[in-house]
């Protein structure tokens, strides 16, 4: 039977494909879960020691799988191929020899790999680029060339018609011997294919529902709907212009994920919440708090939190935010690590980056993003679809979304990473922010270009949040639940981006600039007249859980640290006068002298061993260092046109005060010249401060409570 050697010949040559690439995942790329942990501290032979030794079953059975998908596609194609390529040496009447058809048989299914190279290199062109864009020379430009005139799309439509043509001879040889089995067989796989779950509610729905829309490292000002020059967030812009606001001067109280979320959910600030970083663990949760997912599920609400990789890192989960009824949330942590090495095996990722391909293996797109999105759009929009449809069918429900894609360092697919870049770029940061945020070494000319590459880089994930959120729009509609849905949309936080000031980029515990915290703020409210589409009052992220309580007609409850927004909304009033208070998180990078800082992150933080010793997907915080890293964030209060900073040093502070209608950058220190109004927002500042159980004044500054704290973690070279 030729057909089974060409099909041990085809399985041969895709399960060597598939030990290369995994070859320079352990060795060339140097990371096998394709994220890069020296960001840790940790060295890439250590970091393969720790995972071997810890997630061995996983990396075990994810590396089976792959190996089995290889060898089995690669089987089936040489099938096929041989089938195909005797069909036409038979149709000219001739047989090939045994050489010439296992030739043809290898060049085709080398034509298919090649396809699929090219699909992946150009929808997802971060994933290869360490092997092409970083090379230089031939190899980037290959690459650049792929992805500045070929489309994914075609791309992928090439290269399924070219399997459909290599299977034709053997689909019409079943069809007719086995006529029913193949209809059955055609069947079956159309039906898989056109999988689509239910598109209407049926009736029960009264409303109001809620969708609440978190964007990662969302800034407000990079959003054409709050006025960035080019056009960004199209949908958001027609959303609003049909009876939304948008809340223009919205901030959050921290520079990360975890304590943002939190404090949107409970209207308190982090240190009543007690997530206070990503590496603060479920036991730093306060259960006690009154949690608006909570609250709604006693009104009657069905409530689900559905998110893409991040959400778990967000600690959306019931031990830290109780109250949904389901928490369909993606897993973060090692375990998704490993399953994302998926995404390097280009062959695989592109068969099954589609709807079929994500039910098959759901178990590595979910895992998927982080530092590999592949596919995770189309994956989770799948999730929502199917989602909103079952809670259509409830009488009212609350659902929070999170998207990820402008996380750093800006890796967002086709068509996204060309939209807002010059397409003559050539350089490290043609498709991800590769420069490191930290050196400032790039000078003048080249420095301006990089800064405009990486900027258009994030500007193109803004407009993929967009389109995210006209999809959740449109599934409302869809639905017809849309009149009845209250939309909420806003960033966690904000993102530091390369300017003229300083190419930094990213975000950082020792980071104050007002980018950090500068977020998008929408409400979509059909039944609530707006007065006016364009709010530019300060607002906060603790004033959104009560906005959303009074809209909903819902008691709020008087502990809350935010304010109904739904005054402004309404235009009863044009502003509110509010305080704004924020902290920073987690020094990525330690703070320079002679600003408070601690040790760096591989030894203040550890990952977490169960009792049986294995390796749990999440961190562990060394507690001997919490005073000392909560003392050590840097604090600002804005207020009026004047915006107070606080940096604590080894010895105390420094206080600066800068006036952000006339300088937006925070460049001029107004201190000395406005004693007056230094002292005035110092008090404010100290008694938002002074909330923290764990902070008091010792000789006019903020200290730790107990002086011994800050010795026991101070960093080596502090002594
Ligand atoms: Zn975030």
């Amino acid at each position: 039977m030729r057909a089974i050697g060409a099909g041990s010949v085809g399985a041969t040559l895709y399960a060597s494909l598939y030990l290369a690439v995994a070859a320079q995942q352990f060795t060339r790329y140097a990371h096998p879960a394709g994220m890069d942990l020296t960001m840790a501290g940790i060295v890439p032979r250590d970091a393969i020691r720790i995972l071997v030794r810890a997630l061995w079953p996983v990396l075990l059975t994810t590396n089976a799988t792959l190996l089995a998908f290889y060898a089995a596609t690669g089987f089936i194609l040489g099938w096929f191929a041989a089938r195909f390529w005797a069909a036409v040496a038979g149709a000219q009447g001739r047989a090939l020899p045994r050489w010439l058809e296992l030739t043809l048989v290898a060049a085709s299914l080398l034509a298919v790999a090649a396809l699929a190279f090219a699909t992946v290199v150009v929808r997802y062109p971060f994933l290869y680029d360490h092997l092409l864009n970083a090379e230089g020379g031939l190899p980037r430009r290959v690459q650049a060339f792929l992805t500045r005139w070929a489309a994914p799309g075609a791309l992928e439509a090439s290269l399924w018609a070219l399997i459909g043509v290599l299977a034709l001879p053997t689909l019409v040889r079943l069809a007719l011997r086995r006529p029913v089995a193949g209809a059955v067989a055609l069947a079956g796989a159309l039906g898989l294919v056109g999988w689509h779950p239910s598109a209407r509610a049926i009736g029960l729905n009264e409303g109001p529902n809620v969708v609440l829309i978190f964007l990662e490292s969302a800034r407000s000002d990079f959003f054409s709907i709050n006025g960035h020059p080019e056009l960004t967030s199209p949908r958001l812009d027609r959303l609003v212009a049909k009876g939304g606001v948008t809340f223009t001067d919205a901030w959050a109280h921290a520079n990360s994920t975890v304590a943002s979320v939190v404090t949107v959910m409970t209207s308190a600030y982090a240190y009543r919440h007690g997530m206070r970083s990503m590496f603060h663990g479920d036991e730093f949760a306060r259960p006690a708090l009154r949690r608006l997912p909570a609250l709604l599920h006693d009104e009657g609400f069905a409530t689900r939190v559905v998110t893409d990789w991040d959400g778990d890192v967000t600690y959306l989960n019931e031990r830290v935010l109780p109250g949904f009824d389901r928490y369909d949330v993606a897993e973060f942590g090692m375990i998704s690590y490993v399953k994302q090495i998926y995404s390097q095996h280009f062959l695989f990722l592109a068969l099954t980056d589609n709807r079929l391909g994500h039910r098959a293996f759901s178990t590595f797109y979910r895992a998927g993003g982080g530092y590999a999105p592949a596919g995770s759009d189309l994956y989770y929009r799948a999730r929502i679809e199917q989602n909103l449809a079952e809670l259509g069918r409830t009488r009212r429900f609350f659902l929070t979304l999170f998207f990820a894609d402008p996380h750093f360092n800006y890796r967002c697919g086709y068509p996204y990473y060309g939209r807002f870049t010059d397409p003559d770029y050539e350089g490290p940061n043609k498709y991800q922010a590769m420069s490191n945020p930290t050196v400032d070494a790039v000078s003048g000319r080249e420095r301006e270009r990089e800064a405009r590459q990486i900027r258009g880089l994030y500007a193109g994930c803004v407009n993929e949040l967009d389109d995210n959120i006209g999809f959740v729009a449109d599934t409302l509609r869809r639905l017809g639940l849309d009149r009845r849905t209250l939309l909420v949309v806003t960033g966690d936080h904000g993102e530091r981006l390369p300017d003229r000031w300083s190419f930094r980029y990213g975000r950082n515990g020792a980071w104050l600039d007002p980018d950090q915290f500068h977020v998008p703020l929408v409400f979509i409210h059909p039944p609530v007249p707006v007065a006016q589409p364009v709010v530019a009052a300060t607002v906060r992220h603790i004033d959104i859980m009560p906005t959303i309580l009074e809209l909903l007609g819902l008691p709020v409850p008087p502990d809350l640290d935010g304010t109904s927004l739904v005054p402004l909304i309404r235009g009863a009033t044009a502003d509110l006068h509010l305080d704004v208070f924020g902290e920073t998180g987690f020094q990525w990078v330690p703070a320079k002298p002679p600003y408070l800082s601690y040790p760096p992150m591989t030894e203040v933080i550890s990952f977490r061993r169960d009792e049986g010793g294995a390796l749990l997907p999440r961190y562990f915080l060394d507690r001997s260092c919490l005073a000392r890293m909560n003392l050590a964030r840097h604090r600002f209060i804005r207020r009026g046109r004047y915006e107070l900073t606080y940096r604590p040093t080894v010895d105390g502070a420094e206080v600066a005060l800068y006036d952000w209608q006339t300088d937006p950058a925070l460049t001029r220190n107004l201190a000395a010249r406005r004693p007056e109004v230094a002292a005035e927002l110092t008090g404010r500042l100290f008694r938002w401060a002074l909330g923290d159980p764990e902070l008091t004044v010792r000789q006019g500054w903020l200290a730790a409570r107990d002086p011994d704290a800050l010795a026991r973690c101070a960093p080596p070279q502090s002594g």
